[in-house]
């Protein structure tokens, strides 16, 4: 594949940005990859394992000269971010980000941003609950979806672009607004989070299950719920502050549908119980044939031992 960008800047150096950067080397889509963490210790991190073509100690020094620069910072520290690198922005260049939630991140960014400068925000589907410049692997999106979200006035050669680069990096692409992104992300993403985090609450309360029993039990299905609930807090944190309100409105529907199956539950009504597990099973059986997950027993663990 050829060349995309000539200069990429890649603003944090976590999952997504140490993934993007090896994603791009594989495929050689960028001429060179310019990153900036926050944390000495991150950027002494990532010179060690050679992450980035050049690691700066400032983000606008990071951005000079970049064609495409990434914004893959928690949510809620875009904004500031942005302030940060607004007047060393190359004039035509395109500024994009990672971020799990849409409107709220371009309210905190278009703002800043000099005009000639074209935003096309982003949102890859993909993660792990692992975090930190060492985390990233160039395989991390290959076959998921990466969501652009052209705002209102985008400019169209920009957004191609950035697919382009997108699905260089083994990513599908998809277009949809602001509101509608928030809205698929609190279903598939946000509110299976803070379930995850609640049920893993839960058992640490029910003292009479000892923590021993819940560890040496945990295949039985809650230790799928604590690799999702292991997910970095600060991420997390800023994904519920700024999705407020589509979050809400699903952990609504969530708690009817609950307090459904403890009624179907109390009563014996075994015959919804089985309707509502036969649909379900539907649902995850889609998700395989569109090869968003593996089919293999225990969601593909090699065993061990
Ligand atoms: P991560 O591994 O925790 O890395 C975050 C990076 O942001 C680090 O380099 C960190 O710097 C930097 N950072 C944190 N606070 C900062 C601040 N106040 N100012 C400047 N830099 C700061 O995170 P990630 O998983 O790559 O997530 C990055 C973005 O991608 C988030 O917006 C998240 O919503 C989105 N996203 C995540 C996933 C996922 O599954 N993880 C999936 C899709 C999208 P230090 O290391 O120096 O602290």
């Amino acid at each position: 594949m050829s060349v995309i960008y000539d200069r990429v800047a890649l603003i944090g150096l976590g999952l997504i940005a140490s993934s993007m950067f090896w994603a791009m080397k594989r495929a050689g889509l960028a001429g060179e990859v310019i990153g900036y963490a926050r944390s000495a210790e991150t950027r002494a991190a990532a010179r060690e394992i050679r992450l980035c073509d050049r690691v700066c100690d400032s983000a606008a020094e990071a951005v000079e000269g970049a064609d495409l620069v990434v914004l893959c910072v928690p949510v809620g520290v875009m904004g500031a971010v942005t302030q940060e690198i607004a007047t060393a922005l190359k004039p035509g260049a395109t500024v994009s980000d990672v971020g799990s939630v849409k409107g709220a991140v371009i309210e905190a960014v278009a703002p800043h941003l000099p005009a000639g400068v074209h935003f096309v925000p982003a949102h890859p589907m993909a993660g792990t609950e692992h975090s930190g410049p060492r985390s990233g692997f160039a395989e991390l999106f290959d076959g998921k979806y990466c969501l652009i979200v052209p705002i209102p006035g985008s400019d169209r050669d920009a957004v191609d672009r950035l697919e382009r680069l997108w699905q260089g990096m083994g990513a599908k692409t998809d277009e949809m607004d602001a509101d509608h992104h928030d809205l698929v992300c609190a279903v598939t993403s946000h509110a299976p989070h803070l379930i995850a985090y609640t049920m893993v609450g839960v058992a640490d309360d029910l003292r009479r299950v000892t923590d021993s029993e819940i560890i040496k039990y945990s295949a039985a299905g809650f230790r799928d719920f604590t690799r999702i609930a292991a997910s970095d807090p600060t991420m997390w944190r800023d994904v519920f502050l700024s999705n407020k309100e589509a979050t809400l409105e699903i952990l609504g529907r969530f708690t009817e549908e609950l307090f459904a199956l403890q009624r179907a539950i109390r009563t014996g009504d075994g015959e919804l119980l089985f309707d509502y597990f036969t649909r379900t099973r539907d649902i995850r059986r889609g998700i395989i044939e569109a090869r968003q997950d593996t089919d293999a027993p225990d969601f593909g663990r090699v065993k061990r031992g």
